[in-house]
């Protein structure tokens, strides 16, 4: 039996195009290892968003095809962004490479397993207009009490820096009957928590439905028995509607857990991002989210060293987050990508300023999530056991509907017997650290 090994790289969406893949291997009957040793195939998914996710995908795919001497692999095939973004001469550049699949091609991976084993080499690159559906088999790497759904695929916002809307097309929304569908079926196999993802969430719906449906997908989500948790996660500020945030509020299903990606609070440095919000209206959607929410947890994002961020624009982002107090921050340090507006903007900012910023901000994120989190002593908390620590058996850790999988920190729960990853508690919080909870089992 052929034998393929899977590195996924880069962002849940990304994750979820692996497992789709995975499910076309299996379903003609390719045997998948965790061991690259024993592949036959290797297959690389990579990120191509900003310079470091591209040099990870680009070492990964050299260390991968080494194993065309220690191991017994017959060829590397490069999936996703980075494929998508540079094509042939990707093919042309890594001679260890033997085929290309765009993020328009995915359903094509058996093409490049068959020319693997012809001894070719292709490059598949088809429309980015292609998005998975129900009726598709996904083998989830997931925990199997956790999956990400993907709503949506592709972004028609076009902020200045980014290349998504050139690697994974226009902004295209599934069905609502097919992600009922697919979450019915996640929920028949014990997923307890669903965290519905896309380039932008909020907009799901207007390129298919002609308005924002997020509020009605989630209206059905709710009824869907089995499932605990539905989180949102990379939610765009302009289209979250009052209709969202009242369904937020009402509905125990739904996490008070928002990720807000802002990137920044100035206004110039807004406008030339391309972005559709003012800070005064930021501010504004914030007060309300916060008003109508009681306990809600905002993720959001900052790109600092964006071309002609000035001390001043700086000084602003950093007042912005110590007026907001957002319990967590991703900082990314501006990264000038060809093909977009922003990267041939004059004033891009020495790598030493970015640097600078960047620790500036993650130094004071890391006071005011410490601060709130020593502000959740003594409550309770649902959480969801995901492990043990191994040097301390007695001693369990999870999340609670405050931290959201891979990006956030873990809750530490004391005396918790023995339970099963999938299990949830009710704990109380003994200890705020910076990003980690200590908690005893209720
Ligand atoms: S919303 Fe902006 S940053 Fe996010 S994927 Fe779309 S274009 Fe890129």
């Amino acid at each position: 039996m052929l034998t393929a090994g899977f590195v996924s790289l880069g962002c849940a969406k990304n994750l979820v195009d692996t497992e789709i893949m995975l499910g076309i291997l299996a379903d003609n009957n390719i045997h998948i290892t965790d061991d690259p040793h024993a592949a036959d195939i290797l297959i690389v998914n990579t990120c191509g968003f900003i310079d470091s996710a591209k040099e990870e995908s680009i070492s990964t795919i050299i260390q991968m095809a080494d194993f065309k001497q220690a191991g017994k692999c017959r060829g590397v095939i490069v999936a996703g962004c980075l494929g998508q973004r540079y094509q042939q001469e990707l093919l042309d550049e890594l001679a260890e490479v033997s085929a290309i699949v765009g993020t328009g091609a995915w359903h094509r991976i058996m093409e490049a397993v068959q020319a693997v084993l012809a001894g070719e080499r292709v490059l598949l690159i088809g429309e980015t207009d292609t998005i998975y559906d129900e009726t598709m088999r996904r083998i989830t790497t997931t925990p199997a009490y956790s999956a990400y759904v993907k709503i949506a695929e592709g972004c028609s916002n076009c902020c200045s820096y980014c290349v998504i809307p050139l690697v994974r097309g226009k902004y295209r929304s599934r069905s609502i009957e097919s992600v009922i569908s697919e979450i019915q079926k996640l929920a028949e196999r014990g997923v307890k928590e669903i965290n519905l993802i896309a380039q932008d969430t909020t907009s799901y719906g207007r390129d298919r439905y002609d308005k924002p449906q997020l509020a009605m997908l989630l209206k059905e989500l709710v009824k869907i028995e089995g499932i605990v948790w539905i989180r949102l996660l990379y939610c765009y500020p302009k289209y979250f509607n009052d209709e969202l945030i009242e369904i937020i509020a009402n509905e125990p299903k739904i996490c008070k857990y928002i990720d807000l990606p802002l990137q920044h609070a100035d206004d110039e440095i807004l406008t030339a991002m391309n972005r559709r919000d003012t800070r005064e209206e930021i501010e504004r959607l914030l007060e309300k989210i916060r008003t109508a929410i009681p306990g809600v947890v905002i993720r959001t994002s900052f790109i600092v060293g964006f071309p002609g961020e000035t001390d001043s624009h700086f000084e602003l982002l950093k007042q912005f987050m110590i007026k907001q107090k957002f319990e967590r921050v991703g900082v990314f340090t501006y990264s000038q990508e060809e093909d977009t507006p922003a990267g041939i903007l004059e004033q891009q900012i020495p790598d030493n300023v970015k640097d600078e910023r960047y620790h500036e901000l993650m130094a004071l994120q890391c006071q005011i999530s410490e601060e709130l989190n020593r502000d959740m002593e003594g409550k309770v908390l649902a959480v969801l056991i995901e492990g043990y620590n191994p040097e301390q058996p007695d001693v369990a850790f999870g999340r609670s509907y405050r931290e959201a999988p891979d990006v956030d920190g873990r809750i530490y729960v004391e005396n918790a017997g023995s339970l099963s990853p999938g299990e949830m508690v009710q704990a109380q919080i003994v200890q705020g650290f910076t990003y980690d909870l200590l908690a005893e089992r209720k």
